[in-house]
């Protein structure tokens, strides 16, 4: 296998999904994330037609941004980020999946340039070892995020399980869509959240049935790589 043949079995069974979903075709955002690999690979992705590419680290993120910039990318930032951090890589940001407390938001907003759109982290599967805003103080976040002029809330990112039965998948991401349009409907200012972040190699089928616009692949990308 190649990375161009990974990059187009994804793109039609995408596809496949989004018909049998009633989604319009090109409703969902692929995005590639390059953290197993090398600058090189991550050339062959953008080559194949992916240049929306996602780095969980900060080092690695700056890393891959230096060394593509040539090349036309809007990069994602899908890790937690320490504030420590924020003022390094925030402005090289299009896209941060991973806001997950109201400190950090305020840190972003005083550190960044011009309004970065983030998503807001969401530990609907309630595991521990997740993070994220527990569903219930979504709200109260929210509406504090709101004030802060650098923060544009453009939706909700949230992570399954990694061992979830379809039935679980199918309720974590349809609860999640829920409370996407709940917060969107409020209508305020600096959060329009309409998009949904959800979906990674081993569920983006069922992330795609409901409702996710960003779906966030690294592995299928590279397996099988000859
Ligand atoms: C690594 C990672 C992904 C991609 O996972 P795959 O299973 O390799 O597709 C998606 N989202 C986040 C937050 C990640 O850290």
């Amino acid at each position: 296998m190649t990375i161009a043949e990974n990059v187009q079995a994804v793109l039609c069974k995408l596809k496949k999904i989004e018909n049998q979903a009633g989604r319009a075709e090109g409703s969902v955002t692929v995005v590639g994330v390059t953290k197993y690999v090398d600058e090189s690979a991550a050339r062959q992705l953008v080559d194949a037609g992916i240049n929306n590419l996602a780095e969980n680290r900060v080092d690695l993120f700056l890393d891959k941004y230096q060394s593509l910039k040539d090349l036309d990318i809007t990069w994602h930032l899908i890790g937690s980020l320490q504030r420590r951090k924020v003022k390094d890589v925030i402005n090289y940001v299009d896209y941060f999946h991973a806001l997950d407390s109201v400190k950090l938001a305020r840190e972003i907003s005083k550190r960044a340039h011009h309004p970065v759109n983030c998503f807001l982290q969401v530990n609907v599967s309630e595991e521990e070892s997740k993070h994220g805003f527990l569903v219930n103080e979504v709200e109260k976040a929210i509406l504090e995020i709101n004030d802060l002029p650098n923060v544009r809330i453009v939706g909700l990112m949230t992570m399954a399980p990694f061992s979830a039965t379809k039935e679980e998948l199918d309720l974590i991401f349809s609860k999640t869509q829920a409370l996407q349009q709940a917060i969107s409907s409020l209508n305020l200012e600096n959060v329009p959240c309409t998009e949904l972040s959800m979906g990674m190699s081993r569920d983006y089928q069922e992330a795609v049935e409901n409702g996710a616009t960003f779906i966030r692949i690294g592995s299928e990308f590279f397996k099988g790589l000859n």
